[in-house]
């Protein structure tokens, strides 16, 4: 099985997490929530927490936007998730 999301993002396109300067969910910082890990949109760049943290906040986004590919803002993690397909890519 394969997922033409994750074959079409190629390692350029990856939004670095040097981007960021900060790291927090974007959504938790609205309603004082708190998230366990973060994730990186690859489609709009919002970083957002993930299904450990109590609103998962990257999968609602997901669901809700139609975006399919996140990546891990973990420091030292260098994966990317398709929720559509639920496939796992390292890069
Ligand atoms: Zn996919
Ligand atoms: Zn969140
Ligand atoms: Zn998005």
């Amino acid at each position: 099985m394969s997922c033409q999301h994750l074959n079409d993002l190629t390692d350029e396109q990856i939004i670095p997490k040097a981007n960021y300067p900060v790291f927090r969910c974007a959504e938790c910082i609205l309603i004082n929530g708190r998230w366990v890990h973060l994730r990186i949109c690859q489609t709009c760049g919002k970083m957002l927490c993930c299904d450990s943290s109590e609103h998962q906040h990257a999968r609602r986004h997901a669901e809700e936007t139609g975006h399919p590919v996140i990546s891990s803002a973990e420091l030292g993690e260098q994966w990317l998730w398709c929720f559509v397909d639920e496939q796992m890519k390292e890069y």
